[in-house]
This record gives C-alpha cells, sequence and structure tokens, in this order.
C-alpha cells in the first residue's frame, strides 16, 4: 500500500497539519514542526502536542507515515565550529520536537562545504553531527535527502549517501529520502521506465532500498544534471509522468512517505488523486 500526502502548512500550531492533510484527501503529510526560517523556537505547548496527537489517530495518520521536515537555515557539515555548533544544536531541538510529537522520521538536508573544506571532509562532518545527535535523543531516526547539488551543498551523488550512511554509529536510526526533482537535476535521469529502472538499480547497488524511509514525489522546472532545486507540478515540469508512474506500479515504494512538494498547493487533491489512480 502507498502512503501519498504533501508537505501542509502547521500554521497556527501543529495540530493543524493533519486536518490540512486530511482536508486535501492525504494518507501521509510533511510538516515544519518550527518556524522554519528561525534559529530559536518556544517549546511545544503540551496541548498542541495532545492535540497533534489526537488529530493524527482520529485521521490514521501512523508516525510512519509522518515526515517532519528540519529547518533549512541548519548545515550539518558547516565549516566552522561556531556554525556547526549552531547547526548541530538546532537539529538537536528538531529531534526533540519530534520525538514530543510521537513521530519516527527527522527528513533532512545533508549539508553544505561553502567552498571551505572537500566534500568528503564535509560528509564525516555530517555524519559525526547524527551522532552526537543520536546521543541526545532517543529514537528519532535521521533521514538524509538526496539534493540537486546546488550551491556547495552535497548529498547529490548516492555514494554521499552511502558515505554518510556507513560513518554513523547507530545505523538503525539513519534512512534514506530520495527527492525526484533532486535526483534529476544532480544528474541521474527518471524520464522513461527504462531511465527509472535504471536509476534505482544504482541507487539500490551504492545505497541500498533498505535504507529508503521516503520519497518526495517532485516534477522539475530544473533542467536534467543542472544542479538546480526548482521544483514544479507532476507532469508540467522536464521530469514529465512516467517516473510518477513507474514508482507508483513498484512494490519497492510502499509503506512509506510519499510527499509532494510541488508549487501549486491547490493542486494537491488532485495529483493526489492522480497518483492514486496509478497505484498497481
Ligand atoms: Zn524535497
Ligand atoms: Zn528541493
Amino acid at each position: 500500500m502507498k502512503y501519498i500526502g504533501a508537505h501542509v502548512s502547521s500554521g497556527g500550531g501543529v495540530a493543524n497539519a493533519p486536518l490540512n492533510a486530511q482536508a486535501i484527501g492525504a494518507t501521509a503529510f510533511a510538516l515544519f514542526t518550527k518556524n522554519q526560517q528561525q534559529w530559536q523556537a518556544p517549546p511545544l505547548p503540551e496541548e498542541q502536542i495532545v492535540a497533534f496527537k489526537e488529530n493524527c489517530r482520529k485521521f490514521n495518520f501512523a508516525p510512519e507515515t509522518i515526515l517532519p521536515h528540519d529547518s533549512y537555515l541548519i548545515n550539518l557539515g558547516q565549516p566552522t565550529p561556531e556554525g556547526l555548533e549552531k547547526s548541530r544544536k538546532a537539529f538537536i531541538g528538531e529531534l526533540e520536537r519530534c520525538h514530543q510529537l510521537g513521530l519516527v522520521y527527522l527528513n533532512f538536508h545533508p549539508g553544505a562545504h561553502l567552498r571551505e573544506i572537500s566534500e568528503d571532509e564535509c560528509l564525516a562532518r555530517i555524519a559525526e553531527s547524527i551522532n552526537i545527535a543520536h546521543q541526545e535523543v532517543p529514537d528519532v531516526i535521521a533521514v538524509i535527502e538526496n539534493t540537486a547539488g546546488q550551491g556547495s551543498n552535497v548529498g547529490y551523488r548516492f555514494e554521499h549517501l552511502a558515505a554518510i550512511i556507513e560513518q554513523v554509529n547507530d545505523q538503525k536510526r539513519v534512512g534514506v529520502c530520495l527527492d525526484t526533482c533532486h535526483t534529476f537535476a544532480g544528474g541521474y535521469d527518471l524520464r522513461s521506465a527504462e531511465d527509472c529502472e535504471k536509476t534505482f538499480a544504482e541507487f539500490d547497488r551504492v545505497v541500498g532500498f533498505k535504507w529508503l524511509r521516503a520519497m518526495h514525489l517532485n516534477d522539475a522546472k530544473s533542467a536534467f544534471d543542472s544542479r538546480v532545486d526548482r521544483h514544479h507540478s507532476l507532469g508540467h515540469g522536464n521530469l514529465g509522468e512516467e517516473v510518477f508512474r513507474y514508482i507508483m506500479g513498484d512494490k519497492r515504494f510502499d509503506g512509506i512517505p510519499l510527499i509532494l512538494e510541488t508549487i501549486d498547493p491547490e493542486l494537491w487533491p488532485e495529483e493526489i488523486k492522480w497518483l492514486r489512480s496509478l497505484e498497481k
């Protein structure tokens, strides 16, 4: 069974996110647990935590179908010690919030080397950041997202994801989220069924499907191998429809949150309906 949803708003409090997801016909959702443009956040009020859990239960969103996303400010591969410290602290805060909400995942972008350290050093730093965070907060699984490789971001090669996982001590608590737009912009083609076959075989060989905990389903405004991160509505961009047909027809994507981060929220109900119609 496929769990399909979108990155919905948690405006007015996290307890609204499951309501917003239910309203668009979703069976999965992503959310920010705090304002993602700010470093600091007030602690989650107890009544929000209770209401969040209640709404999730009421609308059948199990923790495995919910994919919280951390703040875009966080860079776990930061070259400077002060910057790194700040990011690690904020990341631990994000994990804590997930734990308080009874959630099992935290989705994050690995980090950027800012042209001050090598990619390998950056990847090692990211793994060390995960190891530190694991010691501070129990249970929550750190879900590394592949990137388009824009700017100095690492994570655009499957080898990067494998290198981070390899250096994590508690491997039960690490996983991967593949974003179709990032994969394509990062240089792995997905435009035809044959391209999908090849790219996912490569992912399986280098990383392994056993690590796949979630997918972001986005079409791409950016071009193939452009290293530019620009999402588009499904079927409207340079990726086209085939990749979504392929994913919905493939059992390897069962049982994990499949999340839209497409650019027009008005289209989410239709996009979800269309994806569901492709499920085999
Ligand atoms: Zn994404
Ligand atoms: Zn993106």
